[in-house]
């Protein structure tokens, strides 16, 4: 330890790979555990994708590729901004990465001094404060809950602004709240950033389709904030291709520059033949993975409904993403089973040891209130593991 970086040395491990590395390992022991922390779409790949990346093998694909990404995978990202998001970008504003966690990454590194500030309104997905500190800056975390479906307030953002603000990072459709932030509520937030125009945005816009109110809006989206936006996307969610890892931005041009170069010193740029499937992906008609979306739905309603039946799980209805987000609060200082619950992180290893059930602690997320439950699973699995958790909490 000694040896190692402080840099290393402060970062914490990622609470939700770590969850799924734990569920693997008892798996492995012979327990039957049934897994519900990873945000991980369990459907296939499309076929079309799949066959797009065999074609590509077979075409020889295999040199690198230019560091920001194949020009035409770039323009079927331009394609789907217009189509999807309404937005005008060029080639030399979009940048492919392994993975929108290295596209977050990249903007950190090439955004942040030491001791910048990134306001991130809780819950926030796991990686950003980790990312953020990583290159120096700091996270200022502010709180919203339940009673505000999870949602950051223009008023909130104000109060949380300092003059060592450098950007807000947030995703909508949100992991882990599932919230989604509608046009007025980002027009309010931009609206504030309107009295400062040193503070860029970082909207992460993953989960796009799984969204069951069907208005996904972009902050980019306002001609006032397209020049400081960043808008981050990828295909791990909607396409069912996590292990790919392809994720991109669309960004002002000055910042699609540092990214590259960044990148063009870490990775050379992502995986030939999975940029090459992505374009398939990318080209085609959102239509063709509405299945999955409809299935997140049911499994959505199935979820919330089951949920109700467990006392003392405060629950909001999500709007996107595949997540759950109940308060577990009411347990708190109680003990189940010989077992005191004092905190999130207690419930969900409570949960993981008495009822053979993965989550993530709200911990990770910056809530120490509530735990996640992915419901990237099927109904049946979802059936026996609330069944259960309500039968070890009762
Ligand atoms: N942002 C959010 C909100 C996420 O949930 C995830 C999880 N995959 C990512 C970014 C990173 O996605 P990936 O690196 O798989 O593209
Ligand atoms: N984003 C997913 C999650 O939140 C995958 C895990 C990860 O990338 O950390 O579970």
């Amino acid at each position: 330890m000694d040896q190692l970086s402080d840099r290393i040395n402060n970062l914490s491990t990622s609470a939700t790979l770590a969850m799924a590395a734990k569920a693997r390992e008892l798996r492995a022991e012979g327990k039957d555990i049934i897994g519900l922390s990873l945000g991980e779409p369990d459907f296939n790949t499309p076929d079309f994708v799949k066959e797009a990346a065999i074609k590509a093998v077979n075409d020889n694909y295999n040199s690198y590729t230019p560091v920001d990404g194949y020009v035409e995978l770039k323009d079927a990202i331009i394609t789907k901004f217009k189509r999807d998001n309404g937005l005008d970008y060029s080639r030399s504003q979009i940048v492919v990465s392994t993975g929108a966690k290295q596209s977050l990454y990249n903007i950190a590194s090439v955004m942040l001094n030491d001791g910048d500030e990134v306001i991130l309104p809780c819950p926030y997905w796991v990686s950003y404060a980790d990312i953020v500190k990583l290159n120096g800056g700091v996270p200022v975390e502010v709180k919203t809950d339940i009673s505000n479906d999870f949602k950051m307030t223009a008023e909130q953002l104000e109060a949380a602004i300092t003059p060592k603000t450098k950007m807000l990072w947030y995703s909508s459709p949100c992991n882990p709240s599932g919230s989604v932030y509608s046009e007025e509520e980002l027009r309010a937030i931009a609206d504030v950033l309107q009295k400062y125009p040193n503070i860029y945005v970082a909207s992460d816009e993953i989960y796009e389709h799984i969204n069951f109110i069907g208005g996904h809006h972009s902050m980019a989206q306002f001609e006032d904030m397209y020049d400081r936006t960043i808008t981050i996307n990828g295909v791990s969610k909607a396409f069912a291709m996590t292990g790919w890892r392809i994720g991109y931005i669309g960004a002002p041009d000055w910042i699609a520059r540092a990214c590259n170069k960044m990148q063009g010193q870490v990775t050379s740029g992502a995986n030939c033949i999975a940029q090459r499937a992505v374009i398939s992906a990318l080209e085609a008609d959102p239509s063709r993975i509405k299945y999955m979306i409809d299935e997140f739905k049911e499994r959505r309603k199935l979820i919330l409904g089951l949920l109700d039946g467990i006392d003392g799980f405060k629950t909001n209805e999500p709007e996107g993403a595949f997540y759950v987000f109940p308060n577990v609060s009411a347990y708190f200082g109680k003990t189940v089973k010989g077992k005191t619950i004092n905190n999130a992180t207690d419930m969900s290893l409570f949960l993981l040891e008495e009822a053979l059930v993965a989550t993530v602690t709200g911990e990770a997320f910056g809530n120490p209130d509530c735990i996640r439950i992915s419901y990237a699973a099927s109904q049946e699995q979802i059936i026996e593991a609330i069944k259960r958790i309500k039968e070890a909490l009762s």
